[in-house]
């Protein structure tokens, strides 16, 4: 990449004016952060407030005169491709800010910082019904902001817009065909399989959590993290946060058994951090270092937790480390746990499913906010509807609803529309993947040693990481590999992996 990314005069103002902006952005993100892993319960209300002034304190400054002058010069400029991507880009959050009343902001805001508590503790206490109240006033607001923002035929389209530009119901339709296709084929010949269902004794076992701790930190540095860059911290809901290409904050959850649950999120947030990591340090505090496409961040993620993570290599280069578990865990070799996080069966709880049921959870959400959105069903339908998809898709039925429709954050914090970036994520990673085995080596060679592993890093960084929102997904998928998102790479790998585990 060319050095001094941004040289026209026009542009370089322009993102002088921006550093008031991204400061306030940058203590937005740390607050959400601490409100997750240090705030005591009890401080959410005012630290709510706090974060839906500085919304709005951030949409004022994008909608001063000075800032849309700005803008507009800068269009008519001769620019690069970086320069010209810093106006796409805020041209894209102009238009949003522009749309939605800055009251409408505030109470959007107010809303889902009170609604996160209410639904912990209805979560925590297996009560839908104390978080319906809070679920109906994020629909109605929701419903309101697809108003604002506008779309051609289906409102849940103004929604997936936000997470992921130019997403649409009719996109998904045809997509979620295709997966769902794969998935329930598959699913039915492993069924049909006698090996099916693999017994594990893995997931039984009870661990100690410092331990668990070392084993997470011994495996980022597997991964070639670097510690003075990277925090490992403990959340309800494992999640990043990315602050510049200096700090990124990843989470992970201990539950005390089940150790490829806290592994599995651990590896899955240290793809997220690395994304943010690896960008050009050019782009930190620039319009460029972004949550611009979620699809395109997801995919960086799964890759590392599903295509490494999940790959035999890595569980006979890491075999020791699981060892140092305890004597119980030394029984066990690389196949064992290689066959332990690779399990297919159909389970309730999202973040913890395999590969091959985990599109069927997305497919579900989807169709519910969807119908939500349409008024196709009501609020209070949601635990019924939520319940007889998941008996129907997945052959099976939650207990209660803590198991059920509320294990998720997101409708708590109005992330509608959000869901299906996971499922697109997790698709592009075969592709990428494909692609890098390609250019670089099979993954299985590449992982024995540290070199390889550096490697694929500056694989991603070369050509994924670097560019920040420099481009737009479509664009990083057709310079990577030639062609849109396909979902041939994914079903062509999950076949031939999970047959061949199960043959
Ligand atoms: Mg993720």
């Amino acid at each position: 990449m060319d050095k001094n990314l941004f040289q026209n005069k026009i542009i370089i103002e322009l993102l002088e004016k921006y550093q008031s902006i991204w400061a306030l952005d940058h203590l937005n993100k740390l607050a959400t952060w601490d409100g997750e892993v240090y705030m005591p319960t009890k401080g959410a209300r005012y630290r709510g407030k706090a974060l839906a002034k500085s919304q709005t304190l951030i949409q004022q400054l994008f909608l001063s005169k000075e800032f849309i002058n700005l803008i507009d010069l800068a269009s008519n400029e001769d620019l690069n491709e970086y320069e010209k991507s810093v106006i796409r880009v805020l041209n894209r959050e102009l238009e949003i800010f522009q749309k939605l009343p800055s009251k409408f902001i505030e109470k959007f805001e107010e809303t889902v910082s009170e609604s996160q508590i209410v639904w912990r503790n209805a979560r925590k206490l297996d009560d839908f019904n104390l978080f319906k109240p809070n679920l109906e006033k994020i629909v109605e607001l929701s419903k309101q902001k697809a108003e604002y923002l506008g779309y051609k035929s289906n409102p849940y389209d103004a929604l997936l817009d936000t997470f992921e530009e130019g997403l649409t119901v009719e996109f998904l339709e045809d997509y979620f065909k295709k997966v769902t296709d794969t998935v329930t084929k598959l699913l039915f010949s492993l069924k049909n399989n006698p090996n099916y269902p693999k017994k594990d004794r893995i997931s039984s076992l009870k661990y100690d959590i410092d331990r668990a701790k070392k084993l997470n930190e011994s495996i980022l540095e597997f991964l070639q993290y670097d510690n003075q860059k990277l925090r490992l911290d403990i959340s309800s809901h494992p999640f990043s946060e990315g602050l510049s290409t200096q700090d990124s904050r990843i989470t992970t959850r201990y539950e005390g058994f089940d150790i490829a649950r806290t592994v599995t999120s651990t590896i899955h947030e240290f793809g997220h951090a690395l994304y943010f990591l690896q960008h050009n340090d050019e782009i930190n505090t620039t319009p460029l270092y972004t949550n611009y496409s979620l699809a395109l961040h997801e995919s960086q993620s799964r890759f590392f937790e599903n295509h490494i993570g999940r790959s035999h290599a890595f569980f006979v280069e890491n075999l020791s480390k699981f060892h140092k578990l305890g004597s119980e865990y030394e029984k066990f070799n690389a196949d064992d746990y290689y066959t332990y996080f690779n399990q297919v069966q159909p389970s309730l709880i999202r973040v913890e499913a395999d590969e091959v049921t985990y599109h069927a959870h997305i497919y579900i959400r989807y169709k519910i906010e969807k119908a939500l959105i349409n008024d196709e069903i009501k609020v209070e339908d949601v635990p019924t509807t939520w319940n007889e998809m998941y008996r129907d898709i997945l052959g099976i039925l939650p207990k209660n609803d803590t198991e059920g429709c509320l294990q998720d954050i997101h409708w708590s914090m109005g992330a509608i529309g959000y869901f299906p970036t996971y499922s697109l994520g997790t698709v592009f990673a075969s592709q990428i993947s494909s692609k890098l085995e390609k250019e670089l080596s099979p993954i299985s060679e590449l992982l024995p040693s540290s070199v390889g592993v550096k490697k694929i890093n500056n694989w991603l960084a070369e050509n994924i990481h670097q560019y920040g929102a420099t481009y737009t997904f479509g664009q990083i998928s057709n310079r990577l590999t030639g062609s849109e998102l396909d979902t041939k790479y994914w079903s062509d790998y999950l076949n031939e992996k999970y047959n061949k585990i199960y043959s």
